[in-house]
């Protein structure tokens, strides 16, 4: 089995779940080599392939470009991978629901154990404190280095009007921190608008469901799913 596989259905995965759209992508620490990094060509996720993959150093140089595109933001994850050697799978997407929060200062809370994570907090990524005047993007390696100490040792951090991050010590992990950031974000939205008074899980109950929380039931149904729906692609 090709390891490169797992990154090909994390891709289809995260686009099946709306939680990447056109420009997000997620990356996964070479297992060989742990100063190297796959990540897709710039390319539509729901088409990843195997030979879409793009190999990196952490400076986020392509080792073997053949003529493909790399993705502008390449340095978020290229630079996590440096600040964190646990970190084995990043991933950057806009996803829609977290947005509000990154622009109004009301905290992400730790509404459900899906995404109990969110209780060890949930920091925010103010570009203007590196560069004024910017597109929003993270296509510097400064830009990058700012955006992991942001990020510090948090499984995820939001990027103020642009998106977030999410990060595991494995693929499925990575995954699931993100598709459960954009299912939080709504739920936490929706509390909030039905009452003024949340319970949220508090510090006990975080401490005993985030390290639990590992979407290992999940993954291997939406890997042979999604792995199925890219051979069928070929056909
Ligand atoms: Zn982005």
């Amino acid at each position: 089995m090709n390891p490169l596989e797992d990154l090909v259905a994390a891709y289809r995965i995260l686009a099946e779940h709306g939680v990447i759209d056109a420009y997000g992508h997620v990356s996964m620490r070479s297992a060989d080599n742990p100063k190297r990094y796959f990540i897709a060509r710039s390319i539509a996720p729901e088409i990843v392939q195997v030979e879409d993959i793009m190999e990196y150093d952490l400076d986020s140089n392509p080792q073997d470009e053949r003529g493909r595109e790399s993705v502008r933001e390449r340095f978020i994850h290229g630079e996590i991978y440096k600040a964190r050697a646990e970190v084995v799978a990043v991933v950057h997407n806009h996803s829609p629901s977290v947005i509000p929060f990154s622009v109004t200062g009301v905290p992400m809370k730790p509404i459900y154990h899906m995404a109990s994570f969110i209780g060890d907090g949930v920091p925010n990524f103010e570009i203007r404190k590196v560069a004024k005047g910017t597109d929003l993007l993270v296509k510097t390696p400064k830009l990058g280095a700012a955006l992991a100490k942001t990020l510090g040792k948090s499984s995820a951090a939001l990027m103020r009007g642009h998106g977030s991050v999410t990060v595991g010590e494995n693929i499925a992990r990575a995954v699931g921190r993100s598709i459960y950031l954009e299912q939080s974000a709504r739920l936490q939205m929706q509390a909030m608008t039905l009452s003024k008074k949340v319970t949220y899980l508090d510090a006990g109950e975080v401490k005993a469901s985030a390290p639990v929380q590992d979407y290992k039931r999940a993954w291997p149904m939406w890997r042979e799913k999604a792995l199925a729906k890219a051979k069928a692609d070929r056909r």
